[in-house]
C-alpha cells in the first residue's frame, strides 16, 4: 500500500523523457526538506489528512490530502488516462518499496519512471527508468547514496550558481554508471541558463529546460 497525493496526466517536461505524455503519480511524505521545495504539501502523511481514493483521483489542486492505495488500485487509476508512461514522483517515492507497483505497471504495458532525490535505496523493477535529482546537504540531514547513483539512468541537477556545480562534482559520480547528466537552470533565470550551457558544453553534459512550463501544463 502506498500513500498517494495525486494522479494526473500531463507531458513530462524534463530531461531524457521530455515530451512524453505521462501519468504522474505523486506519493505523500518526504524527509529531505529542501528549502525551495515546491511540493511542501507532500512532506508529511498526516493521518488527519487521509481521504478516499475517489477524492484523490478527482483532485485538481495542490493539497496535503492523500489516500492509501494498493498497486492494483493505482493500476486501475492510471488505466483511466491515455498516456502509457507513468512517472512516480513525490514527495520522496524511494522511501517506499516500489517493486510491486513498478512490476505490475510494466507487466501491464506501461513504461515507468521514478524521480528521486537519491537519498534512499531504490527498490524498483529492473526496467524502470530512474531519474536522480540529487539533494545535497539538505536540512533533513540525509545523504545522497552511492547505490542510488549507481542505479540511476540519468541525473537531473538544478543549478542557480557555480557552487551547485561544485556540489555535483563532489559526489564523485562514477561515469561508467551515469551516462547522462542534465543541468537544469533554476527558475529559468538568464544567469543560471548561461551557466548551465557553459558547464554542459565543457563537460559533455546536457541542458534540461522545464518544457512543460513553456507548454503551459503542470
Ligand atoms: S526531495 Fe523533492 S519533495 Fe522532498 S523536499 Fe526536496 S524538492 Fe521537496
Amino acid at each position: 500500500m502506498l500513500p498517494v497525493n495525486e494522479i494526473f496526466e500531463t507531458i513530462q517536461g524534463e530531461a531524457c523523457k521530455s515530451g512524453t505524455p505521462s501519468v504522474f503519480l505523486r506519493l505523500q511524505a518526504c524527509p529531505v526538506r529542501c528549502p525551495w521545495c515546491d511540493s511542501k504539501h507532500t512532506w508529511v502523511a498526516d493521518p488527519a489528512n487521509q481521504v478516499s481514493i475517489a477524492e484523490i483521483t478527482a483532485k485538481v489542486e495542490d493539497t496535503n490530502t492523500w489516500a492509501m492505495m494498493s498497486p492494483r488500485e493505482i493500476l486501475l487509476a492510471v488505466q483511466g488516462f491515455r498516456a502509457r508512461h507513468v512517472v512516480i514522483t513525490g514527495g520522496e517515492p524511494a522511501a517506499y518499496d516500489l517493486q510491486p507497483l513498478t512490476t505490475l505497471l510494466i507487466k501491464s504495458g506501461f513504461s515507468v519512471q521514478v524521480e528521486t532525490s537519491g537519498t534512499h535505496a531504490i527498490q524498483v523493477h529492473p526496467c524502470t527508468w530512474v531519474t536522480i535529482s540529487p539533494k545535497i546537504g539538505m536540512p533533513g540531514g540525509l545523504v545522497v547514496l552511492d547505490e542510488a547513483l549507481r542505479r540511476g539512468n540519468e541525473i537531473k541537477h538544478c543549478v542557480g550558481k557555480p557552487a551547485d556545480i561544485e556540489k555535483l562534482l563532489a559526489l564523485n559520480i562514477p561515469r561508467e554508471f551515469m551516462p547522462m547528466i542534465w543541468l537544469q537552470p533554476l527558475s529559468q533565470s538568464r544567469k543560471a541558463t548561461k551557466l548551465c550551457i557553459q558547464e554542459a558544453t565543457a563537460r559533455d553534459w546536457r541542458v534540461s529546460i522545464q518544457t512543460h512550463k513553456f507548454l503551459g501544463v503542470r
